[in-house]
Formats: C-alpha cells, structure tokens, sequence
C-alpha cells in the first residue's frame, strides 16, 4: 500500500531520533553548555520503535533513517538496529551520526547489512572542526570515514555551511569526492541552534553551486530521485558526487516524502512543524495497533503544503530554543 497526503505526496520515508543527547556541541545545533535533555523515562523505548516501525511498516514505508542526538551515543543503539532489521519490512536502514563512536560497530553494521550512512563532517581542517563541533574529536571521525570507506559502505558526508565560519571548506570537501565514492552534501543552516544564535546570515544553496562551479564547470546535475532533498550533481573524472540541500530556503517540499519522529515521541509532518502529536503519550494509553494505524493516515493528512506553511501554522519552532539534536536532524 501507498499512504498518501493532502498534496497526493507519497509518505513512506521515516526518520526517528533516537536520543536528543550528544558527544559533541555543534554551534549550529546546541549551545555549548548543551540543552536540557529529556529524562530516559521520556524516550520512546526501543520496543516503541521498533512497534511503530512494523505499524509504519504496514502502511508502505520503505525507508527508515534512525538519527539524533547522537543514535551511537543511547546504550544499545545496535539492539535497536537488530529488532528493525528483523521487522524485514524496511527496503534500507540508514544512520546519521558525527562518528566519533561508531568504528566499533562497523562489524555489526555489516553483518545486519546495514551500508547506508550519513557522517556530519563540516570541515575537513582540524582547527576549524575542533571550532564548529567545540570538541577534540576529529581523528576518530576521521578515521571511522576511512574504515567505513575501506569496508564498502555508501558514505555522504554532511557539511552544514555557515556563513563566515566554514565557506572556505566547500572546494576541499568537494575535491574529496574526486577520489573517493561519497555523496558530499552541502546543508543550508537552519535555525534551530538550541537558541545559541538568533537570526543567523544563511550561506544560500546557489551561492554554494556557484563556488563549486566555478572551480569544476563540468558540474551537471543529476536526475532527483523519489524524495530526495539534495539536488546532486556529478563532476567530471569524479568518483563520488555533490548534494546541495536547500534546508533553509526549502525548494524541496512538493516532493517530500518524510516523517519525523522525536526522541520523545513527538511527530513532525514538517522539519518547520512544532510537532503535532505525542505519539508516545498515545502509545502509552494502551492502544491497538489498529488505532495506531489509524491515528498516522489522520497525521499524514495534516502535513502541510511545505516547511513556509508549517511556519505559518503558528506552531513551528522558529525562533524557539530548538536544537535540531531533539529534532533529529
Ligand atoms: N549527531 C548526528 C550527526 O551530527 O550526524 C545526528 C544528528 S544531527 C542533528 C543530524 C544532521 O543535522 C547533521 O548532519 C547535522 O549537521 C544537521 N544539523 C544540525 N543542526 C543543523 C542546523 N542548524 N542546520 C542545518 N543542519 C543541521
Ligand atoms: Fe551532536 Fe549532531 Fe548536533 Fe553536532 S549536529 S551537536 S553531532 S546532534
């Protein structure tokens, strides 16, 4: 079955964090004394996911991307990844995480079959990385992308860039692809920081293509595939390819396919939604699978147009103390 929206927009892509915590303090994403972290008694258990995931499952979705906070940092985040993988129901499992604590389960990753990860790597210059994430981390990230590309695994790296703090890293994290098969996105920053900053200059996604052109002007784009945000484009000679992701300026949103799920339960029809539902409180009243069912067709139906409708709607996060580590990002 197919679950469709109001905008007859296909929903089977679902992104749940799994934790709000995290190792590293991104400026974009926290302040630096980090945020108020929900007690564990809030969290969604991993029984609750993994039941939301076989009702989601049932429903048509095909996609599961499991993020934060950092997933690797909530104790037996691989339990979690055992139990989806047996649901059968999901096409790939896919992980965000800054890997600093992830060389360790690449063994396990590869026997559940689990290749697709998205690594949050916004410099390649170790000053400057120490500097955007405020920890000391760079060699394990660096060196968990270089197993995780030795053992086969389909890499992008996710680069947000930030006016005045880290332009000068798009044509070396670009020039990475040319020997190396990774997807490097580069993210418009958005504005949930946890309140560290208000009304940041955004570095807009054509400003970014017309760096990276201007440097490879065999930069040519490639065919969107269902859902996707990025435009992605290849470059001559190239082993890998460039996404640029209009997060902020959100050009993407007639073909969203996405649900979100909060560390706490919480669903979001849009990234710009304030959530809409506490699907966990729901969960917790004893309810049939069937209700539950029931309840995600009425949710997808509530998904609006795009993230500036969302904004509209009076309940979007902006310009709230939101940090996108209890969002998932
Ligand atoms: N901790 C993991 C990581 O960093 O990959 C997963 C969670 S993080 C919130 C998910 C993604 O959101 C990361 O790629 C991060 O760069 C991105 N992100 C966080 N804050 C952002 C912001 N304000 N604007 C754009 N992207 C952001
Ligand atoms: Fe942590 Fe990821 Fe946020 Fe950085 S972007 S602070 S790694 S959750």
């Amino acid at each position: 079955m197919q679950l469709k929206d109001s905008f007859d927009r296909t929903i089977d892509y679902v992104r749940i964090a799994v934790t709000d915590r995290c190792n590293l303090r991104c400026f974009y994403c926290m302040p630096m004394e980090g945020i108020t972290y929900e007690p564990k008694a809030h969290l969604l258990t991993y029984e609750e996911i993994t039941r939301l995931l076989s009702v989601l499952g049932k429903l048509g979705f095909k996609k599961v991307r499991f993020t934060g906070g950092e997933p690797f940092l909530r104790k037996d985040f691989v339990k979690l990844l055992d139990s989806t993988n047996e649901l059968q129901m999901y096409d790939s499992i896919h992980i965000t995480s800054n890997g600093t604590l992830l060389e360790k389960h690449i063994p396990k990753l590869k026997e559940l079959g689990i290749k697709n990860i998205n690594l949050s790597i916004d410099s390649l210059d170790e000053v400057r990385f120490k500097k955007i994430t405020r920890r000391n981390d760079f060699t394990k990230v660096i060196r968990a992308l270089n197993n995780l590309l030795d053992e086969g695994f389909n890499l992008k790296i996710n680069a947000v860039v930030m006016f005045g703090v880290n332009t000068q890293d798009i044509l070396p994290l670009a020039e990475f692809a040319k020997s190396h098969p990774v997807n490097i996105r580069f993210i418009e920053e958005m504005p949930f920081n946890g309140g560290y900053k208000k009304n940041a200059q955004i570095f807009k996604a054509n400003d970014i293509y017309r760096i990276i052109k201007n440097e490879y002007p065999s930069l040519s784009a490639r065919p969107k595939s269902h859902g996707e945000t990025a435009t992605n484009y290849q470059i001559n000679e190239f082993k890998g390819d460039i996404g640029i992701i209009p997060a902020f300026s959100r050009t993407f949103c007639n073909t969203c396919n996405r649900l979100r799920i909060t560390a706490k339960g919480e669903i979001k029809t849009c990234l710009y939604d304030g959530g809409v539902f506490s699907i966990r409180d729901f969960m917790r009243r004893g309810i049939s699978d069937e209700e539950l069912t029931t309840k995600f067709v009425e949710l997808i139906k509530l998904k609006p147009m795009n993230g500036f409708e969302a904004e509209k709607s009076g309940k979007n996060t902006l310009g709230r103390e939101v940090s996108m580590s209890s969002i998932g990002g």
